[in-house]
């Protein structure tokens, strides 16, 4: 079936001018073939992966059949987070951007009880809350459902995996004989069919085949890591690549927080999402995320879903997922709306016959890489700071400064070397330049990965004396102007931690961290004894 014209579909001239002011060409494939048939009253079951538009696809068959005169109740959105309540309610309220005196109002858990009440109190015809909440308001009387019309299950599939089935149900045994059910989700399961069974009304199915589950115009990449290199595998694309956005998955909630730490102790960005998170802690990292204060979200694959951001372009694997749909929801997350988007994921070994599931499942091809080496990303941020010099020289305004450059000169050095040693001086941090500045050490723990030494250094102080990671790194970058982006694993124990450093910091580090304190306590690195892992 070609996809549709919005204005081929009989819309309300307010509700199509909307639509198309809300910058969508056409309709997807789920809203070509639900919006009409869900216009006509039938109950429908809905399937299309996440970010195919499912929220229109109900949404403005939803909106086009409430009566605008009729100030009471007539339609229910059920979804299962607070954060998908209030994403659909804010797409409602672009889709009535024209219409007037239709009012929908989100509910949901975390909100004072009172305020909804009061709001409530005023009326609305479209309700789109959790089902904790609504059912809460129904047992208070505050929320009739005597006049619904419409219940829209929104990702349903969500919604029973986190346990509201007996909430659903609840609600749907109160709502009057006449209405219609509307049921979207990204999978089906058998409860889902045997709640549309108890629910619904002849459903029809509408289903946009497997095929286009994946998404298309992604580059999929695959790198053989081991577990232990995992955060350096990925601070080398992230320095590579430079994306202003990046999704991070991890298969659990421990994970998410490890990796965080470890990447905000790398001088990173980054905030994780998982459901251990109070609403207000989501909600503040969901909105630094949305204004570029943080350019890694790591989140776990239930925290992710439903969540609405358009320009992320880079989505890792951090773990390779459980799931092969997972891994298709993963990678959905970028290369959207047309898009380019690049998904990278991290494989140890036994993990490739996972991989290569995936791939079957998709029918894609996952590409192995070589990871970046140090040397790599020396060499783009080289290119990037001359991109910046080049591009300062054009725009000009550098009298003060040829000012200072030509006093320079006068004490008789050459522009030359004036230039080089500005050079020196601003890419210091990145340049690799003094490899032989450990001769004089013996290099017992060198490992090599992505082509250059690592060396382990042993630190006498750990846990035990409420040092973190973070104060590790803080400590090296203070005393000795490493930056923690160059460090490799630290390993932290209770009385003690490894650091594994590039060989050309090592006497930096053991030299710059003579003397000095972490946590108040005064500490000493040196060559770790003997090599953790063999060559
Ligand atoms: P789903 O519920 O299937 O995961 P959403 O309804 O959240 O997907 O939509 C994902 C994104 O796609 C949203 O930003 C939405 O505004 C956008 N979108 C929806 N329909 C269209 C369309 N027809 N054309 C372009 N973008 C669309
Ligand atoms: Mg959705």
């Amino acid at each position: 079936m070609e996809n549709l014209k919005f204005e081929n579909m009989n819309l309300s001239p307010e509700i199509c001018r909307a639509v198309l002011d809300m910058g969508f060409e056409e309709a997807t494939p789920i809203q070509s073939q639900a919006i009409s048939i869900i216009m006509a009253g039938r109950d429908v079951i809905g399937q299309s992966q996440t970010g195919t538009g499912k929220t229109a696809a109900f949404g403005i068959p939803c909106l086009e059949q409430i009566d605008a005169e009729n100030k009471k109740l007539q339609a229910v959105i059920l979804c299962p987070t607070r954060e998908l309540a209030i994403q659909v309610s804010e797409e409602f309220r672009k889709l009535l951007k024209y219409t007037e005196n239709i009012r929908v109002l989100p509910i949901y858990g975390g909100q004072p009880i009172d305020r909804q009440i009061a709001a409530l109190k005023k009326g609305a015809q479209v309700i789109i809350g959790t089902p904790g909440r609504v059912m809460d308001h129904m047992r208070r009387r505050t929320l009739k459902m005597e006049t619904v019309k419409m219940m829209v299950l929104d990702e349903a599939d969500e919604m029973l995996d986190m346990g509201f089935r007996e909430d659903i149900e609840t609600i749907l045994i109160k709502v009057p004989e006449e209405h219609q059910t509307v049921m979207f989700s990204a999978t089906l399961s058998p409860e889902i069919l045997s709640l549309s069974k108890r629910f619904l009304k002849e459903p029809e199915f509408i289903k946009v085949v497997r095929k286009e589950l994946t998404v298309p115009n992604i580059e999929q990449i695959y790198f053989d890591v081991k577990e232990r290199t995992k955060l350096d595998a990925l601070s080398r694309i992230i320095d590579v690549y430079d994306p202003k956005l990046a999704l991070v998955f991890c298969n659990t909630k421990k994970r998410v927080d490890e990796v965080v730490e470890l990447l905000q102790g790398r001088g990173y960005f980054a905030e994780g999402l998982h459901g251990d998170l109070k609403q207000v802690q989501r909600d503040k990292v969901m909105q630094k995320f949305r204004n570029g204060t943080i350019e890694i979200l790591v989140a776990t694959d239930v925290a992710a879903r439903g969540i609405d951001i358009d320009d992320i372009d880079v989505v890792f694997n951090y773990d390779v997922p459980q799931d092969e749909e997972y891994y298709v929801h993963r990678i959905g997350r970028t290369g959207r709306a047309g898009r380019t988007g690049k998904a990278f994921t991290f494989c140890v070994g036994k993990e490739i016959y996972k991989l290569r599931d995936i791939m079957r499942y998709t029918k894609t091809k996952i590409v192995q890489q070589k990871l970046p080496t140090l040397s790599d990303v020396e060499e783009m941020k080289t290119n990037l700071f001359l991109e910046k010099v080049k591009s300062i020289m054009e725009e000009g305004h550098l009298t003060k400064y040829i000012n200072l450059v030509e006093k320079l000169m006068q004490e008789d050095y050459a522009a030359i070397d004036i230039a080089a040693a500005l050079l020196k001086h601003n890419l210091s941090d990145v340049s690799v330049d003094s490899i032989d500045a450990i001769d004089d050490i013996n290099l017992g723990g060198t490992e090599i990965y992505g082509g250059e030494k690592m060396v382990r250094l042993f630190l006498n102080a750990g846990k035990k004396n409420k040092i973190r990671i973070k104060d590790i790194v803080g400590a090296i970058a203070g005393e000795t102007g490493v930056s923690g982006k160059v460090l490799g694993s630290i390993d932290l124990f209770d009385d003690y931690a490894f650091i594994d450093v590039p060989s050309e910091y090592v006497k930096d580090i053991i030299h710059g961290m003579k003397n000095t304190k972490i946590k108040n306590k005064k500490v000493n690195i040196e060559m770790a004894k003997k090599a953790k892992n063999k060559k």
